[in-house]
């Protein structure tokens, strides 16, 4: 479905800002190549005997404002130049929230659904091994996205502090609460989700307990997405895996949902719902839609059947520029990306601070701060939206351009 490629449709966005906010040549191409990209060709033992050889990527977009953050994705089709466009989506996401990062991004090309355990435990070993040139808790702290979890945390954790020699926590975040993991984390991004479109409702004038939602995807972000908008009072009315969507317009069960996908493999042919693809889902009547599966799944073809009111992005560029227009035109507020689902990386943030001070918060802190976060951050972008006459998308790469074209004016290049 893509209408450009992933890098250069974040490239495009860039470029259209630093036109605007006339941003010095020297900061814009920086901002628009990525500083350091390692790629990894590497075996791992697999479970009949044989060796198979896996290829990995890291790559650090900038690292201006602070050591570069962002996720680890382990997927089939993934490929380099979406590890670039996902990690400059992280520099600009860390300064929408302003917290002390810049931007990366790994990869590894496999699909973890068809792998065992072990095979996962030593393919994430020997990749943490291969990148652990360029990891570290100053300079480049992995976290859990498609594909990856906190147990897959804990071995690069381990198999890092390994080759150190002592334990290092703040080398990944996203891990279990039993070795330095934060209360919260797992449910961030979905609670930052949650968050903003509550303050998109808010703004609109709309009221989250009799409003309606679809959510695309039944993993971390989704999932928690919904049961936090639920517990706003919102009716779930549809949700979708990679198999389908089910929809009842009078509301999901959610408790029971996660069972009926353990038992059948999918969110489809759950008891008293229609059976919808994830075409129809999108486009289904609703206040609130949140994607939040994958890239580019609103696009030129589908975008004028979008009946949402609000979008809140959960899912990174789910949302082409082509769309984008359409959207804009018929009135749909966007929450981008880059401010709606960085509750991860806010948490992520959080959990690195207790790790290096060594003194963990409650959960109720956690929630506390990240609201706090989020709704500072969700006002600034709006501010700045209002004054600049921009969609919030554009309000939000200004705001995050910004911040980074001044960190980089206030250092200066080397030599
Ligand atoms: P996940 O692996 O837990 O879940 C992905 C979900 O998407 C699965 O339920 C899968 O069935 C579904 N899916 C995949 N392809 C689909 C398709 N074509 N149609 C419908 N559903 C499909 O991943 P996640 O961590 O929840 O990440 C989801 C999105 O959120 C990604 O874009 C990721 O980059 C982004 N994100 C994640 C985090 C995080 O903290 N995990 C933070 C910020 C952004």
């Amino acid at each position: 479905m893509t209408e450009t490629n992933a890098f250069q449709m974040v490239v495009s966005r860039i470029d259209a800002i630093c036109d605007r906010l006339n941003v010095k040549d020297a900061y814009r191409l920086r901002l628009e190549s990525c500083e350091r990209e390692l790629t990894v060709n590497f075996p791992v033992r697999m479970d009949d005997g044989t060796v198979k050889v896996f290829t990995g990527f890291r790559v650090q977009h900038n690292d201006t404002r602070g050591p570069a953050k962002g996720g680890l994705r382990y997927h089939p089709d993934v490929t380099l130049d979406e590890t670039r466009a996902l990690a400059a989506l992280m520099t600009l996401k860390t300064a929408v929230v302003n917290i002390p990062y810049g931007g990366a991004k790994g990869a590894v090309v496999c699909n973890p659904k068809l792998m065992s355990q072990g095979e996962l435990e030593r393919l994430t070993r020997r990749y943490a091994s291969e990148i652990s040139i360029l990891i570290g808790p100053e300079k480049d702290i992995p976290a859990p996205d498609v594909g990856t979890n906190p147990q897959v945390m804990a071995w690069i954790m381990d198999t890092y502090s390994m080759l150190k020699g002592y334990s290092v926590l703040g080398v990944v975040t996203g891990k279990p609460i039993e070795v330095g993991g934060s209360k919260g984390r797992l449910g961030a991004t979905g609670r930052g989700c949650m968050v903003s479109a509550k303050l998109a409702a808010n703004h609109l004038g709309i009221s989250l307990n009799r409003a309606t939602a679809v959510v695309q995807g039944f993993g971390n972000v989704a999932y928690s997405a919904a049961k936090l908008l639920a517990g706003e009072g919102c009716r779930i009315i549809a949700i979708s895996d990679t198999k389908g969507g089910t929809y009842n317009p009078k509301g999901l069960d959610l408790e029971s949902l996660p069972n009926y996908k353990k038992e059948t493999g999918s969110v489809v042919g759950f008891m008293d719902t229609e059976t919808i693809s994830n075409t129809e889902l999108l486009a289904l009547p609703c206040d609130i839609l949140v994607p939040a599966a994958i890239e580019d799944q609103i696009v030129k073809a589908n975008a004028a059947d979008i009946k949402a009111r609000i979008i809140v992005e959960g899912a990174n560029a789910p949302t082409t520029p082509e769309a984008d227009k359409i959207l804009n035109d018929n009135g749909v507020f966007v929450v981008p990306d880059i401010l709606a689902n960085a509750g991860g990386v806010v948490v992520s943030y959080f959990e690195w601070v207790q790790g290096l001070q060594a003194f963990f918060w409650n959960e109720d802190e956690v929630n506390r701060q990240l609201q706090t976060v989020m709704d500072n951050a969700f006002h600034e972008v709006l501010e700045m939206s209002r004054h600049e006459k921009v969609d919030m998308r554009n309000a939000a790469y200004m705001l995050a351009i910004k911040r980074i074209a001044a960190a980089m004016e206030a250092r200066g290049i080397f030599p």
